[in-house]
Protein backbone atom coordinates (compact mmCIF):
# COMPACT_ATOMS: atom_id res chain seq x y z
CA UNK A 1 0.00 0.00 0.00
CA UNK A 2 1.24 3.29 -1.06
CA UNK A 3 1.79 5.61 2.31
CA UNK A 4 2.69 8.89 1.42
CA UNK A 5 0.56 10.15 -1.49
CA UNK A 6 -0.84 13.55 -3.49
CA UNK A 7 -4.30 12.79 -3.43
CA UNK A 8 -6.51 10.04 -0.70
CA UNK A 9 -9.69 9.56 -1.90
CA UNK A 10 -11.91 8.39 0.85
CA UNK A 11 -15.36 6.08 -0.20
CA UNK A 12 -15.63 4.06 -3.24
CA UNK A 13 -18.61 4.75 -4.92
CA UNK A 14 -19.69 5.99 -8.15
CA UNK A 15 -18.67 9.55 -6.90
CA UNK A 16 -15.50 8.62 -4.81
CA UNK A 17 -14.47 6.71 -8.17
CA UNK A 18 -14.93 9.12 -10.85
CA UNK A 19 -12.74 11.81 -9.05
CA UNK A 20 -9.94 9.19 -8.96
CA UNK A 21 -11.04 8.29 -12.92
CA UNK A 22 -11.08 12.55 -13.68
CA UNK A 23 -7.53 12.66 -11.84
CA UNK A 24 -5.75 10.63 -13.20
CA UNK A 25 -7.23 12.05 -16.66
CA UNK A 26 -5.57 15.22 -15.74
CA UNK A 27 -2.21 13.80 -15.40
CA UNK A 28 -2.91 13.10 -11.14
CA UNK A 29 -1.68 9.49 -10.79
CA UNK A 30 -0.31 9.79 -7.00
CA UNK A 31 -3.44 9.11 -5.80
CA UNK A 32 -5.12 5.98 -4.11
CA UNK A 33 -8.90 5.54 -3.28
CA UNK A 34 -9.72 3.82 0.24
CA UNK A 35 -13.17 2.16 0.15
CA UNK A 36 -14.18 0.31 3.57
CA UNK A 37 -15.70 -2.55 2.07
CA UNK A 38 -16.32 -3.49 -2.14
CA UNK A 39 -16.70 -1.01 -4.46
CA UNK A 40 -20.30 0.64 -4.47
CA UNK A 41 -21.04 -0.85 -1.20
CA UNK A 42 -22.66 2.23 -0.11
CA UNK A 43 -26.00 3.72 -2.23
CA UNK A 44 -24.72 2.85 -5.82
CA UNK A 45 -25.06 -0.54 -6.01
CA UNK A 46 -28.84 -0.65 -5.19
CA UNK A 47 -29.29 3.03 -7.59
CA UNK A 48 -31.84 2.58 -10.49
CA UNK A 49 -28.86 3.71 -12.80
CA UNK A 50 -31.15 6.72 -13.94
CA UNK A 51 -29.53 9.40 -15.98
CA UNK A 52 -31.42 12.06 -17.69
CA UNK A 53 -29.93 15.19 -18.94
CA UNK A 54 -33.39 17.47 -17.41
CA UNK A 55 -33.11 19.69 -14.59
CA UNK A 56 -34.05 23.27 -13.36
CA UNK A 57 -30.90 24.38 -12.77
CA UNK A 58 -29.09 25.87 -15.53
CA UNK A 59 -25.80 25.15 -14.63
CA UNK A 60 -26.40 21.75 -12.88
CA UNK A 61 -27.54 20.58 -16.46
CA UNK A 62 -24.17 19.82 -17.28
CA UNK A 63 -22.81 17.82 -14.44
CA UNK A 64 -25.94 15.52 -16.23
CA UNK A 65 -24.46 15.78 -19.22
CA UNK A 66 -21.02 15.47 -18.18
CA UNK A 67 -21.88 12.32 -16.25
CA UNK A 68 -23.19 10.31 -19.07
CA UNK A 69 -19.98 11.19 -21.57
CA UNK A 70 -17.79 10.74 -18.03
CA UNK A 71 -18.99 6.29 -18.12
CA UNK A 72 -19.11 6.03 -21.63
CA UNK A 73 -15.77 7.29 -22.06
CA UNK A 74 -14.79 4.93 -19.42
CA UNK A 75 -16.31 2.20 -20.83
CA UNK A 76 -13.96 2.87 -24.15
CA UNK A 77 -11.41 3.17 -22.51
CA UNK A 78 -11.61 0.27 -19.97
CA UNK A 79 -13.13 -2.81 -22.22
CA UNK A 80 -15.95 -2.94 -19.07
CA UNK A 81 -19.77 -2.42 -20.02
CA UNK A 82 -21.48 0.75 -18.05
CA UNK A 83 -25.16 -0.64 -19.21
CA UNK A 84 -26.33 2.61 -20.79
CA UNK A 85 -29.61 2.39 -22.21
CA UNK A 86 -30.35 5.11 -24.64
CA UNK A 87 -33.91 5.28 -23.86
CA UNK A 88 -34.20 9.18 -23.22
CA UNK A 89 -36.97 10.22 -21.04
CA UNK A 90 -39.92 12.51 -20.95
CA UNK A 91 -40.66 14.89 -18.25
CA UNK A 92 -44.39 14.86 -18.04
CA UNK A 93 -45.90 18.64 -17.16
CA UNK A 94 -48.74 18.40 -15.01
CA UNK A 95 -50.07 22.13 -14.98
CA UNK A 96 -49.33 24.60 -17.65
CA UNK A 97 -46.61 26.38 -15.77
CA UNK A 98 -44.60 23.14 -15.78
CA UNK A 99 -44.95 23.40 -19.67
CA UNK A 100 -43.81 27.17 -19.77
CA UNK A 101 -40.61 26.44 -17.55
CA UNK A 102 -39.72 23.55 -20.02
CA UNK A 103 -40.21 25.98 -22.76
CA UNK A 104 -38.02 28.59 -20.74
CA UNK A 105 -35.33 25.57 -20.62
CA UNK A 106 -34.37 25.41 -23.93
CA UNK A 107 -31.95 27.67 -24.75
CA UNK A 108 -29.75 26.34 -22.27
CA UNK A 109 -29.65 23.03 -23.69
CA UNK A 110 -29.44 24.12 -27.29
CA UNK A 111 -26.24 25.64 -25.97
CA UNK A 112 -24.94 22.57 -24.38
CA UNK A 113 -25.70 20.76 -27.75
CA UNK A 114 -28.16 18.26 -26.07
CA UNK A 115 -31.38 17.64 -27.84
CA UNK A 116 -34.17 18.62 -25.90
CA UNK A 117 -38.21 18.72 -27.57
CA UNK A 118 -41.37 20.10 -26.30
CA UNK A 119 -43.71 17.18 -26.64
CA UNK A 120 -47.63 17.48 -27.17
CA UNK A 121 -49.57 14.51 -25.33
CA UNK A 122 -49.91 13.43 -29.02
CA UNK A 123 -46.44 12.86 -29.01
CA UNK A 124 -45.80 11.95 -25.35
CA UNK A 125 -48.45 9.05 -26.47
CA UNK A 126 -46.41 7.68 -29.67
CA UNK A 127 -43.41 7.81 -27.25
CA UNK A 128 -45.08 6.08 -24.30
CA UNK A 129 -47.97 3.95 -25.50
CA UNK A 130 -48.74 3.20 -21.79
CA UNK A 131 -49.23 7.16 -20.37
CA UNK A 132 -52.73 8.12 -20.12
CA UNK A 133 -52.43 11.54 -21.67
CA UNK A 134 -55.63 13.15 -20.80
CA UNK A 135 -54.67 15.18 -17.85
CA UNK A 136 -50.93 16.20 -18.87
CA UNK A 137 -49.65 19.68 -20.84
CA UNK A 138 -47.18 17.67 -22.81
CA UNK A 139 -43.54 16.88 -21.98
CA UNK A 140 -39.98 18.04 -21.99
CA UNK A 141 -38.25 14.91 -23.91
CA UNK A 142 -34.48 14.34 -23.84
CA UNK A 143 -33.72 11.75 -25.99
CA UNK A 144 -30.18 10.87 -26.17
CA UNK A 145 -30.06 10.04 -21.87
CA UNK A 146 -31.44 7.47 -20.08
CA UNK A 147 -29.98 4.96 -17.45
CA UNK A 148 -26.09 3.24 -16.98
CA UNK A 149 -25.57 0.09 -14.58
CA UNK A 150 -24.55 1.92 -11.72
CA UNK A 151 -21.87 -1.35 -10.86
CA UNK A 152 -20.65 -1.52 -14.09
CA UNK A 153 -19.99 2.53 -14.60
CA UNK A 154 -17.99 2.34 -11.14
CA UNK A 155 -15.73 -0.41 -12.26
CA UNK A 156 -15.23 0.54 -15.59
CA UNK A 157 -13.56 4.29 -14.42
CA UNK A 158 -11.61 2.26 -11.66
CA UNK A 159 -10.25 0.16 -14.46
CA UNK A 160 -9.65 2.56 -16.66
CA UNK A 161 -8.18 5.04 -13.33
CA UNK A 162 -5.87 1.87 -13.10
CA UNK A 163 -4.64 1.57 -16.20
CA UNK A 164 -3.28 5.50 -15.75
CA UNK A 165 -1.49 4.49 -12.55
CA UNK A 166 -3.95 5.43 -10.08
CA UNK A 167 -4.55 2.46 -7.01
CA UNK A 168 -7.27 1.38 -4.99
CA UNK A 169 -7.16 -0.31 -1.42
CA UNK A 170 -10.77 -2.15 -0.90
CA UNK A 171 -11.85 -3.27 2.55
CA UNK A 172 -9.45 -0.71 4.16
CA UNK A 173 -11.91 1.64 6.14
CA UNK A 174 -10.12 5.01 7.17
CA UNK A 175 -10.45 6.00 10.86
CA UNK A 176 -8.91 9.37 11.90
CA UNK A 177 -7.75 12.27 9.82
CA UNK A 178 -5.48 14.72 11.30
CA UNK A 179 -3.77 17.49 10.10
CA UNK A 180 0.43 17.28 10.02
CA UNK A 181 1.70 20.26 8.97
CA UNK A 182 1.01 21.03 4.75
CA UNK A 183 -0.39 17.25 5.10
CA UNK A 184 -3.10 15.00 6.33
CA UNK A 185 -2.86 11.77 8.28
CA UNK A 186 -5.23 9.05 7.93
CA UNK A 187 -5.04 5.71 9.31
CA UNK A 188 -5.80 2.97 7.98
CA UNK A 189 -5.79 -0.55 9.51
CA UNK A 190 -2.36 -1.35 7.92
CA UNK A 191 -0.88 1.73 8.95
CA UNK A 192 -0.70 5.60 8.59
CA UNK A 193 -1.22 7.09 4.92
CA UNK A 194 0.00 10.75 4.45
CA UNK A 195 -1.47 12.85 1.38
CA UNK A 196 -1.44 16.36 0.53
CA UNK A 197 -5.16 16.77 -0.73
CA UNK A 198 -8.19 14.46 0.48
CA UNK A 199 -10.95 13.76 -0.94
CA UNK A 200 -13.83 12.46 1.30
CA UNK A 201 -16.74 11.02 -1.06
CA UNK A 202 -18.27 8.73 2.16
CA UNK A 203 -22.13 10.04 1.27
CA UNK A 204 -23.75 9.37 4.75
CA UNK A 205 -20.52 9.08 6.58
CA UNK A 206 -18.87 12.24 6.03
CA UNK A 207 -20.86 13.77 8.93
CA UNK A 208 -19.48 11.14 11.61
CA UNK A 209 -16.28 11.08 10.00
CA UNK A 210 -15.65 15.14 9.72
CA UNK A 211 -16.51 15.51 13.18
CA UNK A 212 -13.77 15.29 15.22
CA UNK A 213 -12.29 18.29 12.98
CA UNK A 214 -15.30 20.16 14.23
CA UNK A 215 -16.80 20.19 10.91
CA UNK A 216 -20.99 20.11 11.20
CA UNK A 217 -22.05 18.76 7.90
CA UNK A 218 -25.92 18.70 7.62
CA UNK A 219 -25.72 15.23 5.17
CA UNK A 220 -28.33 12.66 6.64
CA UNK A 221 -29.04 9.65 5.67
CA UNK A 222 -32.24 8.98 4.32
CA UNK A 223 -34.73 6.34 2.98
CA UNK A 224 -35.70 6.25 -0.63
CA UNK A 225 -38.08 3.15 -2.30
CA UNK A 226 -38.18 1.72 -5.32
CA UNK A 227 -40.12 -1.09 -6.80
CA UNK A 228 -39.51 -3.42 -9.77
CA UNK A 229 -42.52 -4.90 -11.42
CA UNK A 230 -42.87 -8.65 -12.37
CA UNK A 231 -42.60 -8.72 -16.28
CA UNK A 232 -45.85 -7.62 -18.29
CA UNK A 233 -46.63 -9.51 -21.82
CA UNK A 234 -47.54 -5.46 -22.97
CA UNK A 235 -44.27 -4.74 -22.40
CA UNK A 236 -42.40 -7.80 -23.43
CA UNK A 237 -44.19 -7.05 -26.73
CA UNK A 238 -42.71 -3.74 -27.73
CA UNK A 239 -40.41 -3.47 -30.59
CA UNK A 240 -38.10 -0.97 -28.69
CA UNK A 241 -37.46 0.25 -24.94
CA UNK A 242 -39.63 2.86 -23.20
CA UNK A 243 -38.06 6.25 -22.52
CA UNK A 244 -38.18 6.95 -19.21
CA UNK A 245 -40.84 9.28 -16.62
CA UNK A 246 -40.28 11.47 -15.04
CA UNK A 247 -43.78 13.43 -13.08
CA UNK A 248 -44.30 15.92 -10.60
CA UNK A 249 -48.19 15.02 -9.81
CA UNK A 250 -47.78 11.10 -8.87
CA UNK A 251 -43.94 12.09 -7.62
CA UNK A 252 -42.01 9.18 -9.10
CA UNK A 253 -40.35 8.18 -11.80
CA UNK A 254 -40.82 5.25 -13.78
CA UNK A 255 -38.40 3.10 -16.29
CA UNK A 256 -38.33 0.33 -18.20
CA UNK A 257 -36.90 -2.78 -16.02
CA UNK A 258 -36.21 -5.88 -18.79
CA UNK A 259 -40.18 -6.50 -19.53
CA UNK A 260 -41.09 -4.98 -16.38
CA UNK A 261 -41.38 -1.26 -14.15
CA UNK A 262 -38.82 0.05 -11.91
CA UNK A 263 -40.59 2.87 -10.16
CA UNK A 264 -38.67 5.08 -7.66
CA UNK A 265 -40.48 7.37 -5.47
CA UNK A 266 -40.66 10.69 -3.22
CA UNK A 267 -43.50 10.37 -0.61
CA UNK A 268 -44.49 13.26 1.50
CA UNK A 269 -43.03 12.42 4.43
CA UNK A 270 -39.80 10.66 3.97
CA UNK A 271 -38.47 8.66 7.08
CA UNK A 272 -34.52 8.99 7.79
CA UNK A 273 -32.24 6.59 8.82
CA UNK A 274 -29.67 6.09 11.85
CA UNK A 275 -29.71 9.47 13.23
CA UNK A 276 -27.68 8.61 15.55
CA UNK A 277 -24.49 7.41 13.67
CA UNK A 278 -23.89 4.75 11.08
CA UNK A 279 -24.09 1.54 12.86
CA UNK A 280 -20.42 0.37 13.02
CA UNK A 281 -21.71 -3.16 11.45
CA UNK A 282 -23.64 -2.03 8.67
CA UNK A 283 -22.69 -3.65 5.64
CA UNK A 284 -24.53 -3.15 2.43
CA UNK A 285 -27.80 -4.10 2.94
CA UNK A 286 -31.04 -3.07 2.27
CA UNK A 287 -33.97 -1.75 5.11
CA UNK A 288 -37.51 -2.85 5.61
CA UNK A 289 -39.82 -1.87 3.40
CA UNK A 290 -42.77 0.64 4.54
CA UNK A 291 -45.50 0.30 1.30
CA UNK A 292 -47.88 2.46 3.36
CA UNK A 293 -46.45 6.15 2.68
CA UNK A 294 -46.07 4.78 -1.01
CA UNK A 295 -49.75 3.86 -1.71
CA UNK A 296 -51.15 7.39 -2.53
CA UNK A 297 -48.47 7.81 -5.00
CA UNK A 298 -49.12 4.14 -6.55
CA UNK A 299 -52.45 4.87 -6.83
CA UNK A 300 -51.76 7.87 -8.87
CA UNK A 301 -49.16 6.07 -10.97
CA UNK A 302 -52.41 3.57 -11.97
CA UNK A 303 -54.20 6.86 -13.21
CA UNK A 304 -51.36 7.64 -15.00
CA UNK A 305 -49.63 4.37 -16.54
CA UNK A 306 -53.39 2.09 -16.15
CA UNK A 307 -51.07 -1.01 -17.26
CA UNK A 308 -49.32 -0.71 -13.93
CA UNK A 309 -52.49 -1.39 -12.13
CA UNK A 310 -52.00 -5.39 -13.71
CA UNK A 311 -48.50 -5.87 -12.45
CA UNK A 312 -47.60 -7.60 -10.15
CA UNK A 313 -45.00 -6.22 -7.65
CA UNK A 314 -41.69 -8.46 -7.30
CA UNK A 315 -39.37 -6.32 -5.69
CA UNK A 316 -39.34 -3.22 -2.78
CA UNK A 317 -35.87 -2.11 -2.56
CA UNK A 318 -35.85 0.66 0.92
CA UNK A 319 -32.01 2.01 1.10
CA UNK A 320 -30.60 4.65 2.52
CA UNK A 321 -29.05 7.79 0.79
CA UNK A 322 -27.60 10.84 1.57
CA UNK A 323 -29.69 14.50 1.68
CA UNK A 324 -28.78 17.80 2.34
CA UNK A 325 -30.70 20.62 3.24
CA UNK A 326 -31.40 22.03 -0.38
CA UNK A 327 -31.34 18.35 -1.74
CA UNK A 328 -27.61 19.37 -3.37
CA UNK A 329 -24.49 17.72 -3.20
CA UNK A 330 -21.35 19.42 -1.17
CA UNK A 331 -18.64 19.73 -3.41
CA UNK A 332 -15.29 21.68 -3.51
CA UNK A 333 -12.45 23.03 -0.92
CA UNK A 334 -13.62 23.42 2.90
CA UNK A 335 -12.32 26.86 4.11
CA UNK A 336 -9.26 27.25 6.21
CA UNK A 337 -8.81 23.23 5.86
CA UNK A 338 -6.35 23.22 2.95
CA UNK A 339 -6.01 20.28 0.67
CA UNK A 340 -9.57 19.15 2.21
CA UNK A 341 -11.93 18.59 -0.23
CA UNK A 342 -15.70 17.23 -0.20
CA UNK A 343 -17.55 15.36 -3.16
CA UNK A 344 -20.65 14.07 -0.76
CA UNK A 345 -24.24 14.57 -0.05
CA UNK A 346 -25.40 12.89 -3.18
CA UNK A 347 -28.65 11.90 -3.51
CA UNK A 348 -28.68 11.38 -7.74
CA UNK A 349 -25.02 10.74 -7.51
CA UNK A 350 -25.45 8.43 -10.68
CA UNK A 351 -27.07 10.86 -12.95
CA UNK A 352 -24.54 13.67 -11.52
CA UNK A 353 -21.01 11.65 -10.41
CA UNK A 354 -18.96 11.55 -13.57
CA UNK A 355 -19.57 15.03 -14.45
CA UNK A 356 -19.15 16.44 -10.46
CA UNK A 357 -15.92 14.72 -10.74
CA UNK A 358 -15.02 16.25 -13.66
CA UNK A 359 -15.19 19.67 -12.13
CA UNK A 360 -13.82 18.63 -8.78
CA UNK A 361 -11.10 17.13 -10.36
CA UNK A 362 -10.24 20.30 -12.49
CA UNK A 363 -10.53 22.86 -9.70
CA UNK A 364 -8.03 20.38 -7.75
CA UNK A 365 -5.63 20.02 -10.47
CA UNK A 366 -5.44 23.67 -11.90
CA UNK A 367 -6.45 25.99 -8.73
CA UNK A 368 -9.56 26.92 -10.75
CA UNK A 369 -13.14 27.23 -8.77
CA UNK A 370 -15.77 26.48 -11.64
CA UNK A 371 -18.09 29.43 -12.19
CA UNK A 372 -21.45 29.93 -11.72
CA UNK A 373 -21.76 26.69 -9.33
CA UNK A 374 -22.35 28.55 -5.81
CA UNK A 375 -25.25 26.36 -5.34
CA UNK A 376 -23.15 23.44 -4.71
CA UNK A 377 -20.20 24.72 -3.21
CA UNK A 378 -19.03 22.62 0.17
CA UNK A 379 -19.62 25.20 2.61
CA UNK A 380 -22.66 26.81 1.84
CA UNK A 381 -24.84 25.96 5.10
CA UNK A 382 -21.83 27.41 7.48
CA UNK A 383 -21.23 25.38 10.42
CA UNK A 384 -24.42 25.82 12.72
CA UNK A 385 -27.37 24.72 11.28
CA UNK A 386 -28.63 22.09 13.68
CA UNK A 387 -29.94 18.39 13.51
CA UNK A 388 -33.66 19.88 13.88
CA UNK A 389 -33.52 22.66 10.96
CA UNK A 390 -31.80 20.82 8.62
CA UNK A 391 -33.82 17.36 9.00
CA UNK A 392 -37.10 20.04 8.35
CA UNK A 393 -35.60 21.11 5.29
CA UNK A 394 -34.66 17.74 3.71
CA UNK A 395 -38.00 16.43 4.57
CA UNK A 396 -39.42 19.55 2.56
CA UNK A 397 -37.33 19.39 0.06
CA UNK A 398 -37.67 15.22 -0.60
CA UNK A 399 -41.42 15.66 -0.52
CA UNK A 400 -41.16 18.30 -3.46
CA UNK A 401 -39.70 15.41 -5.40
CA UNK A 402 -40.14 16.51 -9.34
CA UNK A 403 -42.14 19.64 -8.49
CA UNK A 404 -40.23 22.60 -10.09
CA UNK A 405 -38.54 25.92 -8.86
CA UNK A 406 -40.66 29.03 -10.07
CA UNK A 407 -37.42 30.94 -11.25
CA UNK A 408 -35.87 30.05 -14.16
C1 LIG B 1 -33.37 3.03 -3.99
C2 LIG B 1 -32.44 4.04 -4.59
C3 LIG B 1 -32.49 4.31 -5.95
C4 LIG B 1 -31.62 5.28 -6.49
N1 LIG B 1 -31.68 5.53 -7.84
C5 LIG B 1 -30.88 6.49 -8.38
C6 LIG B 1 -30.92 6.79 -9.76
O1 LIG B 1 -31.69 6.18 -10.51
N2 LIG B 1 -30.09 7.76 -10.24
C7 LIG B 1 -29.25 8.46 -9.43
O2 LIG B 1 -28.54 9.34 -9.91
N3 LIG B 1 -29.16 8.18 -8.12
C8 LIG B 1 -29.95 7.23 -7.57
N4 LIG B 1 -29.89 6.95 -6.24
C9 LIG B 1 -28.92 7.71 -5.42
C10 LIG B 1 -27.53 7.13 -5.63
O3 LIG B 1 -27.53 5.78 -5.20
C11 LIG B 1 -26.51 7.93 -4.80
O4 LIG B 1 -26.68 9.32 -5.03
C12 LIG B 1 -25.08 7.55 -5.19
O5 LIG B 1 -24.91 6.17 -5.16
C13 LIG B 1 -24.10 8.24 -4.24
O6 LIG B 1 -22.80 7.81 -4.56
P1 LIG B 1 -21.60 8.10 -3.55
O7 LIG B 1 -20.38 7.57 -4.20
O8 LIG B 1 -21.66 9.51 -3.13
O9 LIG B 1 -21.98 7.28 -2.24
P2 LIG B 1 -21.88 5.72 -1.92
O10 LIG B 1 -22.21 4.88 -3.07
O11 LIG B 1 -22.70 5.51 -0.69
O12 LIG B 1 -20.35 5.53 -1.61
C14 LIG B 1 -19.74 5.94 -0.41
C15 LIG B 1 -18.68 4.91 -0.11
O13 LIG B 1 -17.89 5.34 1.01
C16 LIG B 1 -17.47 4.16 1.67
N5 LIG B 1 -17.01 4.53 3.00
C17 LIG B 1 -17.75 4.99 4.04
N6 LIG B 1 -16.97 5.19 5.12
C18 LIG B 1 -15.70 4.86 4.76
C19 LIG B 1 -14.47 4.83 5.46
N7 LIG B 1 -14.37 5.19 6.74
N8 LIG B 1 -13.36 4.43 4.78
C20 LIG B 1 -13.43 4.04 3.47
N9 LIG B 1 -14.59 4.03 2.79
C21 LIG B 1 -15.73 4.43 3.42
C22 LIG B 1 -18.72 3.30 1.67
O14 LIG B 1 -18.45 1.95 1.92
C23 LIG B 1 -19.26 3.55 0.27
O15 LIG B 1 -18.83 2.58 -0.66
C24 LIG B 1 -30.72 5.98 -5.67
C25 LIG B 1 -30.66 5.67 -4.30
C26 LIG B 1 -31.51 4.74 -3.76
C27 LIG B 1 -31.46 4.47 -2.30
Amino acid sequence: MKSDVQVAVIGGGIVGVSILYWLAKLGWTDTVLFERRELTSGSTWHAAGNTTYFGPYRKMTALFAGSIRTYLQAERESGQSVGFHQTGSLRLAATERELELFHAYAPRYATLGIPFHIRSPEDVAALHPFIDVSAIYGAAHTPTDGHVDPTGATNAMAQAARQLGASIERHCPIGAIKRDGRSWVLETPNGQVTARHVVVATSFWAREMLAPLGLNLPIYPTQHHEIVTESLPEIAALDKELPSIRDSWVSCNVRQEQDGLLIGIYEKRPEFWALDGIPPNFKEELLPPNLEPLMPHLERLMERMPLFADAGIKVVNNGPFAMTPDGLPLIGPMPNMEGLWLATGFNVGIGTGGGSAEILANWMTKGQSPKGLDAIRADRFGNDLDQEAALASIREVYARGYQLPDEI
